[in-house]
């Protein structure tokens, strides 16, 4: 995934803006980070840092010195290093992009049919993303023209924000309006932020939120419209379910809220169906399970505790060691048991979701380990059938690496595959066969998937507008 904030300001500097404002994004992306600003007098500044074992903040505090200026923009990422820096016919200018390219390759060399087109190669000779959609903007005559047609060319979803020479900021939502943009105002400037809490601490308020493919461009007195939003948007399910901070608000809805309702519908649904579990207690897996647990406890009932925690002090999310056993003893070092709370006891853990099911095994062993009598697992959104192919979502790579898509295939082959809608329905034959099947294999007395109609239900915005891909392989 990724995140990002820019300011522009009236003659104030706007270094601690974008500085505090991106680092409100480390949630979003592990892997590096950057910020670049425009002075009047000096022109760019920038710096981009890997942030895979250290923290934002930490690594860019030595470079606030050298920072200046009134507009300025930075980014946390999963992906290539970025703000890149840029010189072409349309000036100078920074340009930063989240989202991801399926067709970079085809785009790559049409480029290179245009004698002496060439790119900075990365070591591994893939070309940084943003590199690629900035030769896609440079061919057209405006920032508005080369933005509408790169998003046009991209197979998969690009949000664009790109800061000017001369110190505006243009930001671009992907066509589909697939993750958001929201745009701040304060008494002497606007921001634009991935998250909208990132900038309420700042002194702004609440602006706009872009629509799916709108560009605008933005100065400190106005923020205008270059290319109207489109009709159709697709935003994605998983802001609210598990990757947007709980303070933030997309379309209108809360995180938060979205997540205690949709543990609430979960319950109220298996209370309907008489098959609400006998446990002590309700749980969530650290962390993005525990306000799904919340409200399922809330409306069946059964008191919430956290029978395991995370030691976060010292093993902040963003550390990642590059070496799998390494990474595997610190997911360890993390999980603390509260014994008290597990032995002989009766459990129900709710994760936001079940994608791979690596971490769960480990999950549950470590449960029974600590004297757990029962393991009852609910997850947050329905079976993940199809992996994400619009965003840089690290939750997936090919659709068979998924749990349910790979015990479909030990239950029943390639047919299986032909009959995904009754497997993801756990009232079906098939449905059951799945569910039965995932609890022997991970140990669960019982396990139930939140249903697309109940996930809708608890994001509460037009159905029609959500992004269900993952679940149904509908685009
Ligand atoms: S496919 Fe899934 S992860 Fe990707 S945008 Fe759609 S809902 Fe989000």
């Amino acid at each position: 995934m990724g995140g990002f904030f820019g300011a522009v300001t009236n003659g104030r500097s706007a270094v601690l803006d974008v500085f505090f404002g991106t680092d409100y994004h480390s949630h979003l992306g592990t892997s590096s980070a950057g910020m670049a600003f425009w002075d009047s007098e000096k022109g760019f500044s920038r710096a981009i840092h890997n942030i895979k074992n250290t923290p934002f903040r930490t690594k860019f505090e030595n470079n606030l010195h050298e920072f200046s200026g009134c507009s300025g923009i930075g980014c946390v990422s999963d992906t290539d290093p970025q703000p890149l820096l840029v010189r072409s016919h349309l000036g100078v200018y920074a340009i930063m992009t989240l989202g991801i390219i399926n067709n970079a390759e085809k785009l790559i060399e049409e480029q290179f049919s245009c004698k002496g087109v060439q790119f900075m190669s990365m070591s591994s000779g893939k070309v940084n993303c943003s590199e690629l959609v900035a030769a896609l903007i440079n061919k057209a005559r405006t920032f508005e023209e080369g933005i509408s047609k790169a998003q046009e060319l991209i197979d998969g979803s690009m949000s664009i924000v790109i800061l000017t020479e001369g110190g505006q900021l243009i930001a671009a939502r992907d066509a589909m309006g697939r993750t958001p943009i929201h745009v701040g105002r304060s008494d002497d400037g606007f921001c634009v932020s991935f998250e909208s809490f990132a900038y309420e601490k700042l002194g702004y308020a609440d602006y706009k939120e872009l629509g799916p493919g709108e560009i605008d461009v933005i100065s400190p007195d106005d923020c205008r419209v270059l290319k109207e939003a489109g009709k159709d948007m697709k935003i994605c399910a998983f802001l609210w379910s598990y990757y947007g901070y709980p303070n933030s608000n997309y379309e209108g809805t809360n995180v938060e809220v979205m997540r205690y309702r949709n543990g609430e519908v979960m319950a109220r649904n298996e209370i309907v169906n008489g098959n609400l579990p006998k446990v002590d207690c309700v749980a969530g897996v650290p962390d993005s399970g525990i306000p799904h647990a919340i409200g399922y406890a809330n409306k069946s009932g059964k008191p919430f505790a956290r029978p395991f925690v995370k030691y976060t002090p010292t093993w902040p999310r963003s550390f990642m060691p590059d070496n799998q056993q390494v990474r595997n003893q610190v997911a360890k070092m993390k999980q603390l048991p509260v014994r008290e709370l597990i032995e002989g006891k009766k459990l129900l853990f709710v994760d936001d979701s079940i994608v791979r099911g690596t971490q769960l095994r480990e999950t549950v062993e470590f449960l029974y380990d600590s004297g757990a009598q029962e393991v009852h697992m609910r997850s947050a959104c329905p079976p993940i059938m199809y992996a994400c192919k619009y965003l840089n979502f690290s939750r997936g790579n090919s659709d068979m690496d998924l749990l349910a898509r790979r015990v479909i295939q030990e239950l029943e082959g390639d047919e299986g595959q032909k009959h995904l809608d009754e497997y993801a329905d756990g009232t079906t034959e098939r449905g059951k066969c799945m569910l039965s099947a995932i609890c022997e294999k991970f140990g669960f007395d019982s396990l139930g998937y939140q249903s697309l109609d109940g996930l809708l239900e608890a994001i509460g915005i037009d159905r029609d507008k959500i992004c269900t891909y993952c679940w149904t392989g509908k685009e």
